[in-house]
C-alpha cells in the first residue's frame, strides 16, 4: 500500500479460498468478478469499504494453502519465503457486495491496461479460477462530526459507494468520485442528505487531479467534517493536505489511503 493512516484489522477467517463463478464487463473501465465458496458464507461482513488481500493465481499450480492466516509483516515475510513458481500475487481489493445467502462476494476491478497482474487477470474474465481472500477490515473509521466527506478515484469507487450504501440514513455530506469516462457511472444508494459529485477526468489530466480541483472549489457546510480520501496516492495525500492546511480539519478527522501509485 502506498501512503495511508488507516488501521488494519484481521478477522479469524484467515485465508478464505474461493472460485471465480461469474465475470462481466460492467463499464468501459470496470470488470466485475463474483467469487464464491464455502468459506465466503462465514465471511466477517463489515460493509462500508471493507477490503482484503486478494491472492491471484499466476499459474495452474498456484498454491493458497501455505499462505499465512494474517497478512501483516510476519505474514508478508512468510509469503516471501514461498517458492516463486507456485505462490500467488497479492493485491488489495474492496468488497463491492457480499451475499451471505449464496456465499458470494462481488469485486469491481479497474481495467487499467496491460501492466500489472490483477487488472489484466480480471480483464481476461477468469471464470473457474481459484483465488484466496484475507480480510483486512475497514479504513473508514469516523470520528464525531457534523458532516462527512468522501473523495476517491475509480479505484476507490467500490469503497465510496459501499460507504454511502451503509451510512446511517441521516448522515449529511458530499462525495466526490472521479471516473475516467461518464459511462463508468454506477447507481448509488446514498443517504438523502448527501450530494454525490461524479467528476469526469479531464483529458490529459493525471488521475485524481480533477477530483482535487473539485474539492478545492467545494463550498463546505458548517460544522466539523470527518473525511475519507482514497485513490491514486497524490489524490489521497493532496486531499488530506488541503483539508488540514486550508480547511482547518484536525488530522484525526481525515482517514486517507493511497490505493495505487501512478508511474
Ligand atoms: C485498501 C485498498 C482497496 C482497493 N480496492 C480496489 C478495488 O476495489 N478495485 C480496484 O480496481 N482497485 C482497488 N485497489 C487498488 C489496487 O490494489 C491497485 O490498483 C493495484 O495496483 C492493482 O494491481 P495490478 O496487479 O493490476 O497492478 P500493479 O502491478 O500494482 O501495477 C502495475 C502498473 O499499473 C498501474 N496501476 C495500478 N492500478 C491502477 C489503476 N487503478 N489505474 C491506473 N493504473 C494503475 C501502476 O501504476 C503500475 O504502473 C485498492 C487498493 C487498496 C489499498
Amino acid at each position: 500500500m502506498a501512503v495511508s493512516n488507516i488501521a488494519i484489522t484481521h478477522a479469524s477467517s484467515g485465508v478464505v479460498e474461493a472460485e471465480v463463478t461469474r465475470a462481466a464487463r460492467i463499464s468501459p473501465h470496470f470488470v466485475r468478478l463474483t467469487v464464491a465458496g464455502d468459506g465466503i458464507a462465514d465471511w466477517r461482513h463489515l460493509g462500508f469499504d471493507q477490503w482484503f488481500r486478494l491472492a491471484v493465481p499466476t499459474a495452474g499450480d498456484t498454491r493458497f494453502d501455505n499462505l499465512a492466516e494474517t497478512y501483516d509483516m510476519a505474514g508478508y515475510l512468510r509469503y516471501l519465503t514461498l517458492p516463486k513458481a507456485t505462490r500467488p500475487v497479492i493485491r488489495n481489493y474492496t468488497v463491492r457486495e457480499f451475499r451471505a445467502e449464496t456465499g458470494e462476494i462481488d469485486i469491481d476491478f479497474v481495467v487499467h491496461g496491460e501492466a500489472g497482474v490483477a487488472g489484466p487477470w480480471a480483464n481476461d474474465l477468469p471464470v473457474g479460477a481459484r483465488v484466496a481472500l484475507i480480510d483486512q477490515g475497514c479504513g473508514f473509521q469516523p470520528v464525531e462530526s457534523d458532516w462527512t466527506l468522501l473523495v476517491g478515484d475509480e479505484s476507490a469507487l467500490p469503497a465510496v459507494l459501499g460507504i454511502l450504501r451503509d451510512l446511517p440514513r441521516d448522515t449529511r455530506g458530499h462525495a466526490i468520485v472521479e471516473i475516467p469516462d461518464a459511462d463508468d457511472f454506477q447507481h448509488v444508494d446514498a443517504p438523502a442528505g448527501f450530494d454525490v459529485h461524479w467528476v469526469i477526468r479531464r483529458p490529459e489530466a493525471p488521475a485524481g487531479r480533477t477530483a482535487l480541483e473539485h474539492l478545492r472549489e467545494l463550498p463546505f457546510p458548517d460544522g466539523r467534517v470527518y473525511a475519507f480520501a482514497a485513490g491514486e496516492s497524490k489524490l489521497a495525500t493532496g486531499a488530506r493536505r488541503h483539508l488540514v492546511n486550508e480547511r482547518g480539519a484536525p488530522k484525526r478527522n481525515v482517514s486517507f489511503c493511497g490505493y495505487w501509485r501512478a508511474r
